[in-house]
């Protein structure tokens, strides 16, 4: 077990107002605060285990306030929803971590054509989605050529709303045709911002430094750009998550999707626990306390490990939900980790249940882009 300094509750509490005054932190700060809500300290050790779980559920709770303050501050009580249709569940990757990844052969592949993609936006846009997120895997048959014929015909036919890619890693040339012919948004999770640990989640082939690139480029090109990480992914550490954070911190993306590390049977780490709701909700909160103008999503993950994720993770500050509008025949075929919810309700139900959701703890569900706001 690792020795962490000594660190009063007070100490903690001034971490969080620091982050709230200057949206920054040293990750030296961000791991201190960290480990006092996750480690084992020194000074706990006198300590009841009722008296430990009280002070940090104080910490949480005076952690969240100030969340949803800034949430509220800048978004009211305003939950943006993007529409996601998974396009492929091929991908050339090895990802440890993924359901979907090459050498997993239990995987039936699917791909939806563009007249597939465009009927699942026709429909989102009925429902009144305004934007839409087109997910895959790396898949050979998506050329740029096919992706951007379907980007300009979503994009002449729903002048009105944002179109958001996320399939992984282009050369800079391919993201700079994807955004002239109407994309606005790239998703593109750096999962951990340390080599080390990258290299225990993914295969040698696959490169840090190269996603570090693509979202720079992203973001040079003119993209609202999305990073995040999974939290609780084998071999992590609080240390890897203050690395996480200071990452984030620099390269100032518009959306941040973290969700929990979730096992899928079919993989190397079939046998890894699953990350926590604790961690990714205090997580959440550190993220909106950074920039209160991000775009934070209380991702499906969250929902899946918890009937109350979803609702925690708004609590926390998250101000985004992504409702899937993949044909129901595909959906269970896109399964990156196992039991993923929202598999097995209809698009316009599945809304009408977040509607409620979310009103039940005082937010509404609106149907505009919901753009990064600049000021
Ligand atoms: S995480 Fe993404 S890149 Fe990696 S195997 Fe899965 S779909 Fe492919």
């Amino acid at each position: 077990m690792p020795t962490y300094k000594r660190m009063k509750f007070e100490q903690a509490i001034q971490l969080i107002e620091k982050l709230e005054q200057q949206h920054r932190l040293t990750e030296a700060e961000y791991l201190q605060l960290l480990q006092y809500r996750f480690g084992t300290l020194p000074e706990w050790d006198d300590k009841s285990e009722e008296e430990i779980e009280t002070k940090r559920h104080q910490l949480d709770e005076q952690l969240f306030v100030l969340a949803r303050k800034h949430q509220q501050q800048v978004f009211g009580n305003r939950i943006y929803v993007r529409g996601l249709v998974e396009v492929t569940n091929y991908c050339k990757n090895n990802c440890y971590y993924c359901g979907i990844r090459r050498e997993n052969h239990r995987v039936e592949r699917y791909r939806l054509t563009k007249e597939e993609i465009l009927e699942c936006c026709k429909e989102g846009y009925q429902l009144g989605f305004r934007t839409f997120v087109l997910q895959g895997g790396e898949d050979g048959y998506y050329t740029d050529d096919r992706l951007c014929d379907v980007i300009r015909d979503l994009r002449s036919k729903y002048p009105d709303c944002a179109i958001t890619l996320s399939f992984g890693e282009w050369e800079k040339e391919s993201y700079q045709r994807f955004f002239d012919a109407g994309a606005n948004r790239y998703l593109l999770r750096h999962e951990t911002a340390d080599e080390e640990h990258y290299s225990v989640l993914h295969p040698r082939e696959q490169e840090l430094a190269k996603r570090k690139e693509c979202l720079q480029n992203l973001k040079d090109i003119g993209f609202q750009v999305g990073a995040g990480f999974m939290v609780g992914s084998p071999g992590q550490t609080l240390a890897h998550l203050a690395k996480d954070l200071m990452y984030l911190q620099e390269l100032q993306p518009h959306m941040v999707g973290i969700g929990p590390f979730l096992s899928h049977g079919d993989t190397p780490f079939a046998k890894e626990p699953n990350g926590s709701l604790e961690q990714t909700v205090f997580l959440l909160a550190i993220l909106r306390l950074m920039n209160p103008r991000i775009l934070l999503p209380a991702t499906t993950a969250l929902a899946t490990l918890s009937q109350s994720g979803r609702e925690r993770g708004i609590l926390a500050g998250a101000n985004v939900i992504m409702p899937n509008l993949s044909p129901m025949a595909v959906r269970k075929k896109y399964l990156l980790y196992d039991n993923k919810a929202c598999t097995g309700t209809e698009a316009a139900q599945g809304m009408e249940d977040l509607r409620r959701q979310m009103q039940a703890i005082g937010y509404e569900v609106v149907t505009d882009r919901g753009d990064y706001p600049e000021s």
